[in-house]
């Protein structure tokens, strides 16, 4: 291993540690029917139209975390959502999201730059959608920095960042837990974590981007998300909205 390597993973290790003890917000998991939850990044339209139609015919629905600034634009995982979709989206039961309004990368943007991104978002978000509100975020790009969770707790029910694994025992509402299903091509080893949800009774938070017969490195095909949630749906799992499954968890937890 080169040095330089060597730093990138002293660094990797120092950003990680610092994101997950400080500033915590402990929720206990504790529910008989283990929970899954499937959410979408940034997001391309394809995530609705395409994973939001596969959701919907199964009954189901996710959560989508927008960066308003991103709408309509051209982005590697494909064109991103426009305004009309937001309406579309809340009308079929999906949940709406925060991801910062400027795409801002969790660490590397100073905490108060940060924090107004989210404040920006939630104004651009009154003004094209009226009297619909961001109730749960996802972190873009990093995990965030100590003093930027701090800030960000105060605006969601919860916060979710990535680590691929579910959220069992004391998760921490300001930095849950997702496993993104484009990091991992085999199905049989996602299905194995499904399993070992069910068996500890915990929440299993899936996120990716794009979903498309020819995805981005970021995002999986029709074929293979379809295969995961009908998997999940078999598993006996309820499958909650982030904000949903958040508040039921925090109802049982008082
Ligand atoms: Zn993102």
């Amino acid at each position: 291993m080169g040095i330089l390597d060597f730093l990138a993973r002293v660094q990797g290790s120092y950003q990680r540690s610092t994101a997950h003890f400080l500033c915590r917000r402990p929720l206990p998991i504790s529910t008989q029917t283990p929970i899954i939850s499937f959410t979408f990044d940034d997001f391309p339209r394809s995530a609705l139209l395409t994973g939001g139609a596969i959701l919907k015919g199964c009954g189901l629905a996710g959560t989508y975390y927008a960066s308003l600034a991103l709408a309509g634009k051209q982005t590697p995982t494909g064109t991103m959502f426009l305004r009309d979709d937001l309406k579309v989206l809340i009308e079929q039961g999906h949940e709406l999201g925060c991801h910062t309004f400027d795409h801002c990368h969790a660490w590397d943007t100073k905490p108060h730059a940060f924090e107004d991104s989210i404040i920006k978002n939630r104004q651009a978000l009154s003004e094209l959608a009226p009297g619909t509100f961001f109730k749960t975020f996802s972190y873009p790009i990093s995990v965030p920095r100590a003093q930027t969770k701090r800030r960000v707790a105060k605006h969601f029910v919860c916060c979710r960042c990535g680590g691929q694994t579910f959220n069992v025992g004391h998760a921490d509402l300001n930095y849950l837990s997702a496993f993104f299903l484009e990091r991992c091509r085999d199905p049989q080893v996602i299905k194995q974590l499904i399993d070992q949800n069910q068996r500890a009774r915990g929440w299993l938070i899936f996120a990716t981007h794009d979903i498309s017969s020819n995805p981005s490195p970021f995002g999986c095909t029709p074929r293979f998300f379809e295969d995961i949630v009908r998997y999940s749906v078999n598993s006996g799992a309820r499958i909650l909205t982030v904000v949903q499954a958040c508040e039921e968890l925090c109802s049982s937890a008082s």
